[in-house]
This record gives C-alpha cells, sequence and structure tokens, in this order.
C-alpha cells in the first residue's frame, strides 16, 4: 500500500501525518490554541509565523514516528482551502517545495472533505473497518464551517446547505467568551451547561421555518448579547450554566432538525458527523438517535483527535484520490498550485 505525508495548516493546527490507505501511521498535531486566546480568536499574522516555524519539525516527527523516509513515499496530500489566507498558504508552499526536490505527485485535498472522510480513518492495524456506502449524508460542525453534504461517490459532492454566518462552533465559542469561560470555548460551555438547566432560557431556533437546508447562528449570538445586557452582573454569574445549557440545546436543535430534514428529503444508508464541535455530547448524542430513528447508521470519527484539525483525515481523502488518479504530477501545475481560502467542495480544483 502507498504511503502519503499529508499536511494541514488551514487554521490554528499545524498538522501532518503519514497515511497509508486508511490506516494512519503516524499523525502530529501542533495547536496555537494558547496563542490566539488571548486575542478571543485566531489572529492570522501569529498563525502564519507558528506554521512557519513548527511545519518542518513536525514534517521530520511526522516521518520519524512512521519509521520511514521522504524517498519512500508516494504521494504528498495537502489542504489547498478552506482556510485563513496566511495558514494555508505556508502547508502548500511547503507541499510544493518537498513535491519538487523528491520529485512526487502533490494530492490537493480540500479540508471539509477531510473532515468527512475523517470517521473512515483507521488506526495502525486497519480498525475500525467500516463499509463505505455511497450516497451519504455528512454534517459537518466545526469552528469555521457548518455544512450538509451529500456525498454520491468520492470526489463527487453536492452541498445541501450551510451557514449564511457564522459557524456553530463559532456561535459557541463567541457565546462562551460573552459568559467568561475563555477562548475556544466550546468545550468550557458544554461542562459547565452540565449544570444548567436548558429549558431556564429561551432562545429561537434559527429558522426552522425556513425550507432550505442552511443554517444561521448570528441572530442567536445577537440574542445571548441582548439577554446579557438585561441582567445584572449578580444575575448573571447564578445564570451562567441556565444560559450555557439553553443556548447550547438551541444550536443543538437546529443543527438536529436540519439534519432530519436532510435524512428525509436525501435518504441514505450511511450519515455521517465531523469536525470539532462533533465532540460534544449532547450533539453526539442527539446525532446519533436521530439517525438511528430515521433508519439510517450513525459514524462519529474513531479516534478522539480526528474530530477537530488534522491531517490524518487529508491522509485518507489522498488515498481515494490517488487511486481515481487525482493528482498533480508535472513542475508546471505543482508550481501553479495555489491556496484557495473560500474554497467549495463542489467546485474545488
Ligand atoms: P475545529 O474547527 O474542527 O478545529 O473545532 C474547533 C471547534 O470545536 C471550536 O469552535 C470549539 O469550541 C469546538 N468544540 C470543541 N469541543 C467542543 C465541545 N465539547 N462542545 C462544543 N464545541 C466544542
Ligand atoms: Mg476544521
Amino acid at each position: 500500500m502507498e504511503l502519503i505525508l499529508a499536511i494541514d495548516t488551514s487554521c490554528d493546527e499545524t498538522s501532518v501525518a503519514v497515511t497509508s490507505g486508511r490506516k494512519v501511521i503516524s499523525n502530529i498535531i501542533v495547536s496555537q490554541t494558547a496563542l490566539h486566546a488571548p486575542f478571543g480568536g485566531v489572529y492570522p499574522t501569529v498563525a502564519k509565523r507558528e506554521h512557519e516555524s513548527k511545519l518542518k519539525p513536525a514534517i521530520t516527527l511526522a516521518l520519524k514516528r512512521a519509521y520511514i523516509s521522504l524517498d519512500q513515499l508516494s504521494a504528498i496530500a495537502v489542504t489547498f482551502g478552506p482556510g485563513l489566507p496566511p495558514a494555508l498558504e505556508v502547508g502548500v508552499r511547503t507541499a510544493k517545495e518537498l513535491a519538487l526536490e523528491h520529485n512526487l505527485p502533490i494530492i490537493p485535498v480540500d479540508h471539509i472533505e477531510g473532515h468527512i472522510y475523517s470517521v473512515f480513518a483507521q488506526n495502525k492495524n486497519g480498525k475500525p473497518m467500516r463499509d463505505i456506502i455511497f450516497p451519504f449524508l455528512a454534517l459537518i460542525v466545526s469552528g469555521g464551517h457548518t455544512e450538509l453534504v451529500l456525498v454520491k461517490n468520492h470526489i463527487d459532492y453536492q452541498i445541501l446547505g450551510e451557514t449564511l454566518d457564522d459557524a456553530a462552533g463559532e456561535a459557541l465559542d463567541k457565546t462562551a467568551r460573552m459568559l467568561g469561560l475563555g477562548y475556544p470555548g466550546g468545550a468550557a460551555l458544554e461542562r459547565i451547561a452540565l449544570r444548567g438547566d436548558s429549558t431556564r432560557f429561551h432562545f429561537p431556533i434559527p429558522m426552522p421555518q425556513r425550507h432550505d437546508l442552511n443554517f444561521s447562528y448570528s441572530g442567536l449570538k445577537t440574542a445571548m448579547m441582548r439577554m446579557l445586557t438585561a441582567m445584572n452582573e449578580k444575575e448573571k454569574l447564578q445564570n451562567i450554566p441556565h444560559l450555557a445549557a439553553s443556548f447550547q440545546n438551541t444550536v443543538v436543535i437546529s443543527l438536529i432538525k436540519k439534519l432530519e430534514k436532510a435524512m428525509r428529503e436525501y435518504p441514505t444508508q450511511l450519515v455521517v458527523l465531523g469536525g470539532g464541535v462533533g465532540q460534544n455530547a449532547l450533539l453526539a448524542h442527539q446525532f446519533r438517535s436521530t439517525v438511528r430513528k430515521l433508519g439510517a447508521k450513525p459514524l462519529t470519527p474513531a479516534y478522539r483527535y480526528l474530530y477537530g484539525d488534522n491531517a490524518a483525515m487529508i491522509g485518507v481523502v489522498a488515498h481515494f484520490k490517488l487511486h481515481n488518479a487525482i493528482m498533480i504530477k508535472t513542475r508546471e501545475k505543482i508550481e501553479a498550485l495555489d491556496r484557495v481560502p473560500r474554497a467549495h467542495l463542489d467546485t474545488w480544483v
């Protein structure tokens, strides 16, 4: 089986993996989260600088942990978009340099494509063995994306719905910040919500009446801001767990409502969940029970590190692209490869 070196620098994680088929041989993730926390969001120049200093050491370490050298590789896979322009640029530039120097093809991968295939990644022993049954539905929920995708075949996608403004993870992060829970606060919000009553506060469910499959979270965020402005400090402090639980519940309901609608319109045997917000226990539970209730099989990433940004999932996609001869081989084409910060799954290069 071929060996692929995969790189993802789409946002604030520098990640490099070595994969063979669907097997993840090594996967390095260097997170910049702590550096961006004081800014309350990802700071582009800091992200670029960090990717530049961490990427080469991460490549060396990924190869070392896989006990291989560059000359044993079949291809280099790299995330070309969507993502933060200066961050993507570092990964794409480095992949091009390596490919040209070692005479390897490049397999460009869309980051969302990676999250979709994250559920099919396996450990070194080939576990778990999951059949890919087309077509299938994917719900991708992360800090930067909220998308419902119909996967008709390898490399054949139809975006059914996406966020019109903020991503679900972004809304959770902004709310967590308003509640003084730090950044990125999705996980902290979930922890504090465990102590709260989700029926205490009422938030409007975003767009329940709309007939499409798109999402919207900016109105919900504004509703939270208004609610907090109307409270004094004491009320705020007392209500943080209830506010967190009510907000989280509303975000989950909105995601599940659209998923149900998509499942009824596009019945499939498999439905997958990917992205960092998938780690949320309430969302994961609702996802599984809803998918089963409608007669399909729910799949979530088999290992924790596969939820957030990681290069392993990029390597898994690359395996299928390699077998469909989707790669860039010639020097001219490799030199011309560029990042696409606003890449869209159904219009990719
Ligand atoms: P990603 O963009 O895929 O790297 O995922 C990061 C996003 O996932 C951020 O918005 C986090 O706040 C969010 N996140 C991580 N863990 C949780 C959790 N347990 N509950 C909700 N959101 C989470
Ligand atoms: Mg991501």
